[in-house]
This record gives structure tokens, sequence and C-alpha cells, in this order.
């Protein structure tokens, strides 16, 4: 009997483990469906380009850990808040900002020279811009861009928030770390930098005001089409807009 019910209990807490995996598994076929070949013992990732990738690595992290070598579950972790930021962030707090590189590799392009030959040209309000076709993210730029277009006529103000446009596609790691950005696989995009501030640039001590200003109605056309927003994580980037379906879907399942 002890035996059965220490079964049965094994078999329960295994069971829900395998739950959380397999719905950020499917979450991730249905956000990149050509991304991963196969999945092995429910753990582990076998993806389009060979790499195995565990979905937990079982290892214990901290938050400086978790950014810096993430496993897939620790990319999911955090929920996107799909509402307006009204409260400062908790420390630690950016749900999308860990990533695993050798995921968006497979997906993206493994170096420089890869990714350039991935990128096409969007157009985007006034100009056009470079941006990974691969998995519908330049697709996806672009229909951004329209509805932004549709937005600006209608409120010429916010048109210095976006404009001029920083950058999109420059191979590069983040800055004072040695982690590939998401502009090195040409996913990211950059507002007016001269506006929007980042975290390390930052010289008031009243962050919220400052992510409060931009306009939520911006950050709402991007959501909608799978960008996540920088202006939403601890470590603010308030021009920073990223490609990230799975984080989106994520919210919206959590809905
Ligand atoms: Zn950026």
């Amino acid at each position: 009997m002890r035996t059965l019910i220490f079964f049965l209990l094994f078999a329960l807490g295994s069971g829900n483990a395998l739950a959380g995996s397999a719905s950020d598994i499917a979450l991730l076929r249905q956000c990149y469906p050509e991304a991963i070949r196969a999945v092995e013992a429910g753990n582990m990732l076998v993806l389009s380009d060979g790499t195995r990738l565990p979905y937990d690595d079982g290892l214990v992290k901290d938050t400086e850990q978790a950014l810096e070598s993430p496993d897939i579950e620790d990319m999911l972790a955090q929920p996107y808040p799909l509402q307006a930021v009204t409260v400062e962030p908790a420390q630690g707090f950016h749900p999308g900002r860990r990533r695993v590189t050798a995921f968006f590799k497979a997906v993206y392009g493994h170096d420089q020279a890869e990714v350039k030959a991935n990128l096409v040209s969007v157009p985007f309000l006034n100009t056009t811009v470079r941006f990974n076709a691969k998995n519908g993210a330049a697709a996806a730029l672009e229909a951004v861009g329209r509805d932004l277009s549709a937005l600006v006529a209608a409120h010429p103000e916010y048109a210095k928030r976006l404009l001029p446009i920083a950058g999109t596609f420059a191979w590069r790691p983040i800055a004072r770390t040695e982690r590939l950005s998401m502009h090195s696989f040409g996913l990211a995009i950059d507002c007016n930098a001269k506006v929007n501030t980042y975290w390390q640039w930052n010289t008031t001590d009243d962050p919220l005001t400052l992510r409060k200003a931009f306009p939520d109605a911006v950050v709402k056309i991007f959501e909608r089409h799978g960008f996540i927003w920088g202006g939403k994580w601890a470590e603010f980037d308030l021009m920073h807009f990223e490609y990230r379906p799975e984080i989106i879907q994520k919210a919206l399942a959590a809905k």
C-alpha cells in the first residue's frame, strides 16, 4: 500500500511537471512551427539544426544566472504583463529578457552572414528598415508599421516617440555583457533614442514616470503583432521592441 501511495504521489508530481513543459513546448511549436524536430523524453528538444536543448536543465539559478544561461523553462517563466505599466516592476522582473540564444540561432541564423542573408526590407512609417524574414518576423513588423501609420495620423504627437528609428539589425552583444542582443538576429527595433532612454543612461530617480509617458497605444500595436516592449522590464529599455510571439501568446493564454 505504501508503495502504491508513493507511486501515485510520484506520478502526480511528475505529471504536473510534465504539464508545464508540455504546454510550453506546444507553445513554442505553435509560434516557431519549423524550429523543433523532435522532443525526447518530454524534456530534450532537438531543433531543426540538430541542436539539443533541455527544456529544464535541472539547475537552480539566481536572477543573474537565469539571465546569463537560461533554459527554455527559465525563458518562459516570467509572465509578460499585457496591461499598461502602473507600478514600478520588481527588481529582476524582465519577462522576455531571458533568451536561449541557441534557439534563436536555429530559427534566424547562426552568424552574421547567415542572418544577413535572411534580412528583407520592410516599409515602416516614413522609412524602410531591415528585418529577419524567417518565422514571420518581417511580416509582423510590416503589420505593426501599417497600424502605427494609422495611429500617428490620428495622433501626430506620437511621431516624435517613434522617429527617427534608431536601428534594427546590428550584430552585437548587449552592452557590458557577452550575450548577443536580439538586434543581432534582425528581430528588434529601437525607436527614437533621443526621447526614449534606457536604464543605463537614466539620470532620473523616477523611471515609472518615464514608462508611463510612453504612449500605451503604441505598445498595444506592437504587442498585437507579437512584439514585447523593453519598457516593461525592471532594467528598462524604452526605445526597444523585439519579436517574441511565444511571450505574447503565453500572456494571452494566461488571461
Ligand atoms: Zn534595442
